[in-house]
């Protein structure tokens, strides 16, 4: 009886997709934060492949990202990384992967998307972003100078109502950023405490962003 009750419960997955370069505690936080708020079975880390609005010169490379990603969530056991972005040639668009992800998982799976207040504000002018709004529910992160208000007021110039859809979560480590950590190692600056000593440690073995050890 127990296990056909747990079988029958809709699986709520939540999707954070990102560069990831590297991750750091401001994407492990609000990852675990909407976890716990929305009971979330499973969430899903989805580094890019080739986003179009980044210069692939610019980017580290898909597999570094992904082994970062993956070392960074492994201690959660809730936390999965997936390769569907990397694994697809050309530019990667979020819409599709949501696609793709449907046709995996149950019908009756409620997909939850994570963000940044900051990168929902982009979403709104992404390929079919009312299609993917519609598709599933977002849970934006609010950051220090972006503000809830404005953001709801683009959604609903979208012409449909999207309140359903979009949720605010308030986190702590909002000015932690991948390219404040990209610029400190670059200075020779600590990036110890703000993201997982595995990361800091891949990232010099690697010599990722020019350095090869703290000093
Ligand atoms: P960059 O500084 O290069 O833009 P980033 O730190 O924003 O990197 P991304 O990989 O671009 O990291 O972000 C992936 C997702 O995580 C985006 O939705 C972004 O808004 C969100 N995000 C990034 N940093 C934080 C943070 N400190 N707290 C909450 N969400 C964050
Ligand atoms: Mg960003």
């Amino acid at each position: 009886a127990y296990t056909s009750f747990y079988f029958s419960k809709p699986l709520k997955i939540a999707v954070m997709g990102g560069t990831f370069d590297p991750i750091h505690y401001g994407h492990l936080v609000t990852a675990e934060a909407v976890r716990h708020q929305y009971d979330i079975g499973q969430v899903l880390f989805v580094p890019t492949g080739h986003p179009p609005h980044k210069k692939q010169s610019e980017v580290t490379h898909p597999e570094d990202r992904y082994l970062m990603t993956m070392l960074a969530t492994e201690t959660n056991p809730a936390f999965y990384v997936s390769r569907i972005e990397i694994e697809r040639t050309g530019f990667t668009y979020t819409v599709d992967t949501i696609e793709e992800l449907k046709g995996i998982y149950p019908a009756n799976t409620e997909i939850f998307f994570i963000t940044g207040a900051d990168a929902f504000h982009e979403i709104l002018t992404w390929k079919n972003a009312e299609h993917l709004l519609s598709s599933c529910t977002f849970v934006a992160a609010t950051r220090p100078g972006y503000h809830r208000k404005e953001l709801s007021e683009r959604v609903e110039k979208l012409g449909k109502d999207f309140g359903d859809h979009l949720h605010f979560l308030e986190v702590p480590a909002l000015s932690i950023s991948s390219s404040d950590i990209r610029q400190r190692v670059r200075e020779d600056r600590p990036i110890k405490y703000l993201l997982p000593e595995s990361v800091e440690n891949y990232i010099y073995k690697h010599a990722l962003y020019g350095r090869t050890s703290a000093t």
